[in-house]
């Protein structure tokens, strides 16, 4: 379903990402961990053309991401072929970004209705059915800023699959909440998982990984050390950088 071959970002002369190769088949969970700064953001927001790679190539589900070929040669897309094609994927953040001005229903109804030009009625069963997906039907008319950091990554996770993409990207999605918090958030994850979403995850939370993921990836200093099953990489780790940072981490 996502297919990257020797990805390569540079910022300035730092390269971020050096020769990274990966496959996600569908309905997988890969998890991304790895030390700070070691590419694994910049990795999920090359996926999802928030970033432009320098060299290599990635594709979703077959079609060529930010470039269109014609015979040998490649033409960079437009913005708005850009922004149809980042459709694809669901992005969740950190720090979760709802629109303050608005409800959560609207928060979620908001991408379908103005860039899916679909009309309120048929959006907004979805949106209560998300809704309840994530257990927070009752917030549907409060604001974010009456809600708790984990209510609100809940709610940024339904305001993504509200707009039905193939694949969802998380970047630490718990790491800026209150410990009592993350098993709200990951409990969603989970049931996505469960129900069969592509996902891919960068985390710390090692349990998740090894209880969800299909797939472990360790990155640092923008290359992948090692990829393999949770039992291999966070149980039996080959690599001493791996090993030193499962060791830390535990
Ligand atoms: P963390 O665990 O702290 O989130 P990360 O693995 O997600 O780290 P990235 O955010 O991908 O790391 O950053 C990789 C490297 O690229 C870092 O050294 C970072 O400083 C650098 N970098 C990332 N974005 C930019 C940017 N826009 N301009 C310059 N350097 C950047
Ligand atoms: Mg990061």
């Amino acid at each position: 379903m996502v297919v990257a071959v020797d990805l390569n970002k540079f910022f300035g002369d730092f390269q971020a990402l050096d020769k990274v190769s990966l496959e996600i088949e569908h309905g997988e969970v890969l998890c991304i961990i790895g030390p700070s700064g070691s590419g694994k953001s910049t990795l999920l927001r090359c996926i999802n053309q928030l970033e432009r790679i320098d060299s290599g190539a990635i594709w979703i589900d077959d079609e060529l991401i930010g470039f269109r070929q014609e015979g040998d040669k490649l033409y960079q897309l437009n913005d708005t072929e850009i922004a149809r094609q980042r459709l694809s994927s669901g992005m969740v953040f950190q720090r979760f970004n709802l629109f303050a001005h608005m409800t959560v229903l609207e928060n979620i109804i908001e991408g379908p209705v103005i860039v899916q030009r679909r009309t309120k009625s048929a959006v907004i069963p979805e949106a209560m059915a998300l809704l309840e997906k994530v257990g927070l039907t009752d917030k549907k008319n409060a604001y974010p800023s009456e809600l708790s950091g984990g209510q609100q990554q809940r709610i940024a996770i339904a305001r993504a699959l509200a707009m039905k993409p193939k694949l969802m990207l998380f970047d630490e999605p718990t790491s800026a909440l209150d410990p009592e918090l993350v098993s709200d958030v990951l409990n969603v994850m989970r049931d996505l998982a469960t129900s069969g979403m592509t996902m891919v995850v960068v985390t710390h939370e090692l349990g998740f990984a090894r209880e969800v993921a299909n797939r472990v990836v360790f990155m640092d200093r923008g290359k992948i050390i090692e990829s393999g099953t949770p039992q291999e990489i966070l149980s039996n780790p080959k690599e001493k950088r791996t090993q030193d940072f499962i060791a830390a981490v535990l």
